[in-house]
C-alpha cells in the first residue's frame, strides 16, 4: 500500500490526482491538499474580469468530486516538507495548516510515499510596491480577483458613459513578470467591451510590458505561419493592438504603483511614470514558500528549492550563459534529484533559466519575461507524473518512462479578443516546441508546420468550447480521461 500526497488542486495537481486515482487500485491512498475549497478554470477568469461570466461558471467545489472519486481531500496549505522524516520517525511527511472555516489554523503532519508538489505560482504582489487588489491595481489571476476587476471596470465604464475620459493601463507589473498572454487577452477584451459600448473616443488604452518586443510572451517570440505567410509574433501582437487603437510601452519594468500613477524603468535606464484610472498588472510569480528540513531538523530549503521558492527538478541549473542554453537544459520528468519520491509538475518546478534573452539596463535592473508555463503543458506534466508514479508502484521501474520536456512539447494558446457567438474574436496560436530547439529547427528554432497563428471568430468559438470541455474533464464527467490535457 502506498500513500501519495498531491499538493495543489490546479491544472497540474488535479490532473495528477485524477489519473492516480483512476489507475491505481484502492489499496493505495491518494490525498489532495489545497487551501481553496474550489477548483477554478483560470483561463476563463478573463471573461469574469469583463463581466461576461459569473464566478460560479469558472469554479466548482472540490470536496464532493474527491469524495466521489475516493480521493482524501484536506482543505489546507502545505507549509514544510520533511523528506527524511520528522521527530525521530523516519517516514517522509509534509506539514499542513488547515484553511477551512472549522479547523482554520490547526496543523497536522501527513506522511507519504510519494509527494507531488503542484502548488503553482504564489502571486508575488509584494515584489512591486503598491501593486495588486487592496492596493492600487486589479488582477485577473484568480476568480475573486477577476470579479473585483470587473467591479472596478464598471466604475470606469460608468464614468465614460457620463462623458469622462478614462486611462487604462494593462500589462506586466514587475520587471521579470511572466504570463503576458493573460494580460494581453485581458487588454483586448477590455478594448472590445469599450468599443461595444461605443465609448472608445473616451478611452486611452496602454499596454505596458517587460518584453523586448511585443509578442515575446516569455518564449523569445516566435515565427508563425499565418495565411500561408511567415509572420513574427511581434507583428501579430502589434497588429492586434493597432486594430484596437491601443498604444504600447515595451522594454519596461514596473517598479512601484501609487494611486493613479505607475512608476517604471526601461532598458535605456530611464525612470518614467504613466497615469491611470484603471490598471490590471500581472504580478511576479514565486513558489508557494514551502520550507524543507532533514532528519536532524536542519533547514534544507535551499537544496530543494530555487531562491524564488520553485522546486528543483531534473533540469540543468548550472547557470550557463545565454549562448550555451540548450533545449536539453529543460526537465523531462519533474522529479527532484535529491529525493526521487518528490515531483513538481506545472508552475511549481524551477525552470533552468529564461527562454527570452536576459536584458539588463545600465542601472543593473533586469527587464525581461520569465518563462511562461501555460495550462496545456501543466496538465501534461501532471499526467505524466501520475503515470510515472503508477509505473514505479506497479512495475517497480527505476527509469521513468513518461517524459514531457517543454523543449519537446507544443502549446496551444487562444487569446480571446471579444465575446459573443457572432461578434467575438480570438487569436489562435500554436507553438512547437515551447522552448526553441535551434539544433533541430536551425532557422527559427521551431517547426513552422506546427507553429501557426490565425485571428477571427472561429477562435472565439474554440475558446468557448474549450471552457466547457476542460470543465467537463475537471469535473470528472463521463469519459473525462479521453479528453486531451
Ligand atoms: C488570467 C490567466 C489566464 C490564463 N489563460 C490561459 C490560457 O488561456 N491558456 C493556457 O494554457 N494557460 C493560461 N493561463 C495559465 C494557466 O492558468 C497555468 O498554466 C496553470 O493554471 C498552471 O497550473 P498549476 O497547476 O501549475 O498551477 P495552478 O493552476 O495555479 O494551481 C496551483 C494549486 O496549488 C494550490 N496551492 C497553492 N499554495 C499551496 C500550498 N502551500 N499548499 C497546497 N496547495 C497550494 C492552489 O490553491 C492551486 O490549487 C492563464 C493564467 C492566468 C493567470
Amino acid at each position: 500500500m502506498a500513500k501519495i500526497v498531491v499538493l495543489g488542486a490546479g491544472i497540474a495537481g488535479h490532473t495528477a490526482a485524477a489519473f492516480l486515482r483512476k489507475k491505481l487500485s484502492r489499496k493505495h491512498e491518494v490525498y489532495v491538499v489545497a487551501p481553496n475549497a474550489w477548483y477554478q478554470w483560470i483561463p476563463s477568469n478573463i471573461w469574469v474580469g469583463v463581466g461576461r461570466m459569473k464566478v460560479d461558471q469558472v469554479r466548482f467545489r472540490l470536496a464532493p468530486l474527491y469524495k466521489r472519486w475516493g480521493i482524501l481531500f484536506h482543505q489546507a496549505k502545505a507549509t514544510a516538507i520533511y523528506p527524511e522524516g520528522v521527530d525521530g520517525n523516519n517516514r517522509a511527511a509534509v506539514a499542513i495548516e488547515y484553511t477551512d472555516e472549522r479547523s482554520r489554523g490547526t496543523t497536522a503532519l501527513l506522511d507519504y510515499d510519494f509527494l507531488v508538489n503542484a502548488t503553482g505560482p504564489r502571486l508575488n504582489f509584494e515584489a512591486t510596491e503598491g501593486l495588486g487588489p487592496g492596493k492600487n491595481t486589479v488582477s485577473v489571476c484568480s476568480y475573486d480577483h477577476a470579479a473585483h476587476a470587473w467591479e472596478q471596470l464598471q466604475v470606469a465604464l460608468g464614468k465614460m458613459k457620463n462623458g469622462e475620459k478614462q486611462r487604462f493601463v494593462i500589462g506586466t507589473g514587475h520587471p521579470m513578470a511572466t504570463c503576458q498572454g493573460a494580460a494581453f487577452e485581458y487588454i483586448l477584451n477590455v478594448a472590445f467591451e469599450i468599443r461595444r459600448r461605443k465609448l472608445q473616443h473616451l478611452a486611452e488604452i496602454t499596454w505596458i510590458t517587460n518584453e523586448y518586443e511585443l509578442g515575446d510572451f516569455g518564449m523569445g517570440g516566435a515565427h508563425i505561419k499565418r495565411g500561408g505567410y511567415i509572420t513574427s509574433t511581434r507583428v501579430f501582437a502589434e497588429s492586434f493592438l493597432n486594430e484596437y487603437n491601443i498604444k504600447w510601452i515595451k522594454r519596461s519594468g514596473v517598479t512601484k504603483v501609487e494611486p493613479g500613477l505607475i512608476h517604471y524603468e526601461n532598458l535605456d535606464g530611464e525612470q518614467k511614470t504613466i497615469a491611470f484610472d484603471f490598471s490590471m498588472l500581472i504580478p511576479a510569480f514565486a513558489g508557494a514558500g514551502l520550507k524543507a528540513f532533514n532528519n536532524s531538523g536542519e533547514e534544507i530549503t535551499a537544496k530543494i528549492f530555487a531562491p524564488n521558492g520553485l522546486m528543483k527538478v531534473d533540469a540543468d541549473y548550472s547557470a550557463k550563459p545565454y549562448e550555451d542554453w540548450s533545449v536539453n537544459d529543460w526537465p523531462e520528468t519533474y522529479r527532484n534529484p535529491i529525493y526521487p519520491n518528490i515531483f513538481a509538475p506545472g508552475i511549481a518546478f524551477a525552470p533552468p533559466h529564461a527562454i527570452s534573452k536576459p536584458m539588463t539596463n545600465k542601472n543593473g535592473m533586469q527587464i525581461f519575461p520569465t518563462p511562461p508555463r501555460t495550462g496545456m503543458p501543466s496538465g501534461v506534466m501532471g499526467k505524466i507524473t501520475a503515470l510515472n508514479i503508477i509505473n514505479l508502484l506497479k512495475k517497480g521501474e527505476h527509469e521513468l518512462k513518461h517524459r514531457a520536456s517543454m523543449g519537446r512539447m507544443g502549446a496551444a494558446c487562444i487569446v480571446s479578443a471579444g465575446f459573443g457567438m457572432t461578434k467575438g474574436a480570438a487569436a489562435t496560436m500554436t507553438v512547437f516546441p515551447i522552448v526553441p530547439d535551434f539544433d533541430k529547427y536551425p532557422e527559427y528554432g521551431r517547426s513552422l508546420g506546427y507553429t501557426m497563428g490565425e485571428a477571427g471568430l472561429a477562435g472565439h468559438w474554440l475558446k468557448w468550447f474549450m471552457h466547457y470541455m476542460f470543465l467537463h474533464k475537471a469535473k470528472g464527467y463521463p469519459f473525462w480521461w479521453l479528453l486531451p490535457e
